[in-house]
């Protein structure tokens, strides 16, 4: 089927400039339209306009300086008690996001039938928030909590209240806020924080986030390379792919033909595996590439043939 081959953009390396010119974007176009079975890549770039701080700059630079190593978390109890200290503010923040227009759209395009699969490296979780129903959670999301002990889960709000109440004079500066809902606190304020502990067993808690150090789950794993294998194309948005993880999706995908397009505003790891890359504002180029393309379908007198009616499920 013709819709399906892959189709020879020339590279566009626009990065440098603030919006795409007009050519490129029906390019990008022309690409979401011709793949009925689209699996999307999402990176923090999609959510730094919803208010959650970037990881990188636009040249890959890493902006924060000291991520906790989950070997660390798990053995030493001064390390437990700052992540969740930073936590207590960097969760307010993480409140307050809200989905963006490139949030939307996607939601959008999901419900058009022309998404096969959203898999993000976000814990945000601002895709279900936007309705998006397809979701891999790569590195699984900031609400919720388990025990490392026994396996309860909690929700996330919940232990935020259970923080409250253990420390209702506790008031340290918040400095500024990282990615993954961290604050950056005056260290002399750790030591006043009480940590809350498993209601069942007393057992340490954990975010159900991969950290640094930890593997994705393997199960998790298998419902990517399933998605991979019934997708027909690769769009990366708002992601540098330095982390391992994501690399890899585009990497398994080029081997087995898919072609693979990315939005983004600065390198990729993969740039040499892409089609072709858009830079600029992912948001604003997501959200008018969704628009153009929909509204072509709607007010088409003869409409595409949805993708596939049902879910998996
Ligand atoms: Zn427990």
């Amino acid at each position: 089927m013709s819709t399906t081959r892959l189709i020879r953009i020339p590279t566009l390396d626009v990065s440098r400039q603030a919006d795409a010119p007009a050519g490129a974007l029906a390019d990008l176009v022309e690409f979401m339209s011709s793949h009925q079975r689209l699996l999307v890549l999402t990176g923090a770039g999609l959510s730094t306009r919803s208010g959650i701080p970037a990881y990188r700059d636009a040249s890959g630079q890493w902006l924060r300086r000291d991520p906790i190593l989950y070997q660390d978390f798990m053995r030493c109890e001064i390390t437990r008690r700052r992540y969740w200290a930073r936590s207590f503010f960097g969760w307010q923040l993480m409140q307050q996001a809200s989905p963006n227009a490139a949030h939307l759209a996607l939601a959008r395009l999901e419900k058009a039938g022309r998404i096969s699969q959203i898999i993000t490296q976000n814990v945000d979780g601002l895709h279900r928030a936007a309705g998006s129903d397809q979701v891999i959670e790569l590195h699984g999301r900031l609400s919720a909590v388990s025990c490392q002990a026994c396996g309860l889960g909690l929700e996330r709000d919940l232990l935020q209240r259970q923080m409250e109440t253990l420390n209702p004079d506790w008031q340290p500066e918040v400095l500024g806020y990282n990615p993954d809902g961290d604050a950056e606190l005056d260290a002399s304020a750790y030591p006043g924080f009480k940590v809350a502990a498993c209601e069942a067993c007393g057992g340490p808690l954990k975010p159900d986030v991969v950290f640094f150090g930890e593997t994705v789950p393997g199960n998790r794993l298998q419902a990517v390379n399933q998605a991979i294998e019934s997708s027909d194309a690769v769009l990366v948005i708002g992601s540098s792919l330095v982390v391992m993880s994501g690399y890899r999706i585009v990497r398994q995908a080029r081997k087995l033909g898919l072609p693979v397009a990315a939005i983004n505003d600065g390198r990729t790891r993969a740039d040499d595996l892409l089609d072709f890359k858009l830079g600029g504002d992912c948001v604003q180029l997501l959200a008018a590439a969704v628009e153009a393309m929909l509204s072509g379908i709607e007010s088409s007198s003869q409409p595409r043939r949805p993708a596939q009616a049902g879910h998996d499920n």
